[in-house]
């Protein structure tokens, strides 16, 4: 069971989750960092990058009073009271000592690990003054990535187990979402909204019968309720179809987690502790078709358009247009081909400059920001009659700028101006979802 950051985001969501916990099942609960801590984690380490201790200490201080009222709000007694306040002393001391030092890249991963290490410590604690019994498994001593940043699942079982056979198989576990080691054994962590990942990993390492994921929002919805209204939950997703909406701009799940849940066949659920009755969306191998289930749609996508004469009957100009996006380890998102040109998607700009003048020595190249992918999640088997022609309809007044259909029986993916995204959302939920 993973609670988010606005699920033990204040010492009233961190009691509140003890009901949701304490039935006799056996069970392994994540934790991500309070919400918020990790983002200013992240500005204090950038703050320390940019040689700006003092600013840097600052803001230290700030969040060591704001964990100083989450203790004397957590706990009853006088005496774990003075405990969680020595403890948010040594964690903060820790990241303040850093303000003394050069900064690397190694310190800031120590840094923005101190945010689950210090709600799992929190969290722990109010279990033992309410007399209820657990155990605290350090994600360090398990969880690890390899050297390409993947899950490394021969380390983590063995670990995780050798952590478990360490207390009695029905206390309850506490760990760390997020946070790993390297190839080094240094600490780092499965990048930004990872304590899902961090789940699913161990859903996965354990053969777990459910890998639940507990935010404050009943499951996917069928559109974006940021941006339109009447949006309904979806109660059963495949793994393909959650990893598109999650993929896709659906904030809800790390695109990731789906893998390793996937891979062990473990069915995965989305619950709501804000209303835990719900039922959420359960997410399992099986699909129920439906013409229409979900749209999302994600911004920050950059597209290329690459025209070239020697494309014409040519084999192999694909194979080198790729080749350029693999060297600078940028992944591609959408892709429509013509005889005389390619159009393709990314959504990390990081190496954009370089890639397009390398492309350039290919043909003509046109760059574009600002777009938008829609991602519309139905049934796209490529045998239907009359294919999506509702959707067409629905977009009419709106450009189009690339259309990638056939690429999965079960979504089909749209380029737009995010100038135009709310109305395209609106659109196809007055239209698909009859809203
Ligand atoms: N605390 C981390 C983050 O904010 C991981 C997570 O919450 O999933 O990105
Ligand atoms: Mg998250």
């Amino acid at each position: 069971m993973k609670f988010g950051g606005t699920s033990v985001g204040s010492p009233e969501r961190m009691k509140a989750l003890i009901p949701l916990i304490t039935d006799p099942e056996k069970k392994i609960v994540v934790l991500s960092a309070m919400s918020g801590t990790t983002n200013a984690l992240v500005e204090i380490t950038d703050l320390l990058y940019a040689d700006n201790a003092n600013e840097a200490s600052l803001k230290i201080e700030i969040l060591r009073e704001k964990y100083h009222k989450v203790v004397d709000e957590l706990y009853d007694s006088e005496e774990f009271r003075t405990t969680g306040h020595e403890l948010i002393n040594s964690h903060f001391d820790y990241i303040n000592n850093f303000t003394l030092r050069v900064f690397t890249k190694l310190q800031e991963k120590a840094i923005v690990a101190q945010g689950e290490l210090i709600s799992t410590a929190l969290f722990h604690h109010l279990l033992k003054e309410r007399n209820l019994k657990s155990a605290l498994l350090p994600a360090l001593n398990f969880m690890r990535i390899d050297k390409d940043g993947e899950p490394d699942y021969f380390y983590i079982e063995e670990n995780i187990n050798r952590e478990l056979r360490k207390h009695p198989a029905d206390t309850l576990k506490i760990t760390q979402g997020f946070i790993c080691r390297n190839v080094f054994g240094e600490t780092d962590n499965l990048k930004r909204g990872g304590s899902d990942y961090s789940a699913s990993i161990i859903g996965a390492a354990l053969k777990v019968r459910e890998i639940q994921i507990w935010t404050d929002i009943s499951g996917f919805h069928n559109n974006d309720p940021r941006f339109v209204e009447k949006t309904s939950v979806i109660r059963e997703l495949s793994f393909d179809e959650a990893a598109e909406l999650a993929y896709f701009g659906a904030k809800i799940l790390h695109p990731s987690s789906v893998n390793p849940a996937r891979e062990k066949n473990i069915a995965v659920r989305l619950k709501n502790t804000m209303d835990p009755e719900d039922e959420g969306t359960l997410i399992t191998s099986n699909s129920v078709l439906l013409d229409y289930k979900a749209v999302a749609a994600k911004d920050g996508i950059t597209v290329f358009r690459i025209k070239s004469a020697r494309m014409l009957m040519a084999y192999g100009f694909l194979r080198k247009v790729f080749e350029i996006f693999e060297a600078y380890k940028t992944p591609i998102d959408m892709v429509t081909t013509s005889e005389v040109g390619v159009s393709l998607t990314i959504d990390n700009p990081q190496y954009l400059d370089e890639i397009a003048k390398d492309l350039r020595e290919l043909g003509s190249v046109e760059v574009e920001k600002d777009q938008t992918i829609v991602c519309i999640v139905g049934d796209f088997r490529t045998e239907k009659t009359g294919s999506a022609p509702e959707i067409f309809t629905a977009l009419n007044t709106i450009p189009l700028k690339m259309i990638s259909y056939g690429g999965s029986q079960n979504s089909l993916s749209l380029l737009i101006d995010t100038k135009n995204k709310t109305q395209a959302l609106r659109l196809l939920s007055k239209h698909i979802f009859n809203n």
